[in-house]
């Protein structure tokens, strides 16, 4: 979905459900920066078809949001077309991480036939691991030509998530730091990421974001944006009282 003159929103990319995955891509004059990739190769060819279409004959870049494989997957078919792509310089996902995801995927499958067919290698068809090419260790900004696209460090899901802000367009990209719809995950961290959470939030509260495209669920804007914020400050502040996530295993 187009959202702004330049940017635009990926949404519902498959995923394991209940989860849809988002990604975007913002097209200046020069140059279109792609967040994220999908869970997948078939994702990562949906994201740069529509890309390439927006504004043909642009370089093309991506960036990630942060670390998990729902936003990374489709890493390896941008590599294989030469496309640089940049993330925080604490990804670095192993081959056993990714078999792990694959066996979990598999053993998620409802359907016995299917389970034993191993099924979820259709949904990896052809995918494999590729971690970022260039790290990002600082806040950056981008030049897309005509627009500047601001990478901003928003820890806190992980410490490797980061938001692409478009202040020209008031546009943002906030990966998982902001999911609509769903418990957000926080599972991947304790109490001083939670922290870290909620002081990201802050951050993008004071920015005044026209739009944010979340990792997950529908795009914000107008008071979603608050409501969305605040959905989410309950569930931090709730978990680093009671010192566990809410989807937490006993
Ligand atoms: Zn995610």
């Amino acid at each position: 979905m187009r959202l702004t003159d330049h940017c635009y929103a990926v949404t519902g990319l498959g995923y394991s459900l209940p989860w849809c995955v988002n990604a975007g891509f913002i097209a200046g004059d020069e140059m279109t920066l792609i967040v994220d990739t999908g869970g997948n190769r078939l994702a990562a060819q949906t994201i740069h078809g529509y890309a390439s279409a927006a504004r043909p004959g642009n370089k093309l870049r991506v960036i990630n949001t942060e670390k998990h494989f729902d936003h990374i997957g489709g890493n390896g078919y941008f590599r294989e077309l030469g496309i640089d792509v940049w993330g925080h310089s604490g990804i670095a996902r192993t081959p056993d991480e990714f078999q792990a995801e694959i066996a979990e995927f598999n053993d998620a499958i409802p359907d016995p036939a299917r389970r034993a067919r191993h099924e979820a290698q259709a949904f990896y068809y052809r995918t494999n691991l590729t971690n970022p090419n260039c790290p990002i260790h600082n806040e950056i900004t981008f030049d897309l030509g005509g627009l500047k696209a601001e990478i901003l460090l928003t820890p806190g899901h992980t410490q490797t998530n980061l938001s692409v802000w478009l202040p020209q367009e008031s546009v943002l990209f906030a990966g998982d730091c902001v999911v609509r719809e769903y418990l957000p995950n926080l599972d991947a961290g304790g109490s001083a990421d939670w922290q870290q959470w909620l002081e990201s939030l802050d951050r993008i509260e004071r920015l005044k974001p026209g739009f944010i495209v979340g990792g997950h669920g529908p795009v914000s804007s107008g008071d979603e944006i608050s409501a969305a914020i605040g959905a989410m400050r309950k569930v931090l502040r709730e978990a680093i009282a009671r010192g566990c996530s809410p989807t937490a295993r006993p």
